[in-house]
């Protein structure tokens, strides 16, 4: 159950289909294995000098994962709580995606994430 695979394309078109993580951060049905398990981390990041977002989805029972980059919605502040926690694991959080993953159910089951999402329009 360690095993991180990645959901296919048409697991991660249903996510994008039913769930709005930007208006609903509750834990989501998994399109793979059916647990209401999939759960979302979103990371402030600079995108050819332009705010932008990166995204983390996985579910916590069949660890399934997708992530992605995009430009950071106009009018949206997304709070970062593991940052202020623990900056030196934050800084590097890309250095293994199992021990990345591992650590945010951690973060989830501490009640850290998900995280505030405030749209100030
Ligand atoms: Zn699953």
């Amino acid at each position: 159950m360690n095993q991180l695979t990645r959901f296919t394309p048409s697991e991660v078109e249903a996510l994008g289909r039913d769930r709005n993580f930007l208006r609903d951060q509750s834990e989501w049905l998994c399109p793979s294995c059916g647990e209401v398990s999939v759960r979302t981390y979103l990371r402030n990041t600079k995108h050819a000098n332009r705010p932008a977002v990166i995204s983390y989805t996985w579910c916590a029972a069949c660890r399934k994962m997708t992530g992605s980059t995009s430009p950071l919605p106009p009018g949206l502040t997304i709070s970062d709580p593991w940052r202020e926690l623990d900056p030196v694991a934050w800084e590097q959080f890309d250095t293994s995606l199992p021990k990345l993953f591992a650590r945010l159910d951690r973060l989830w089951e501490d009640g850290v994430l998900p995280q505030s999402i405030v749209w100030t329009r």
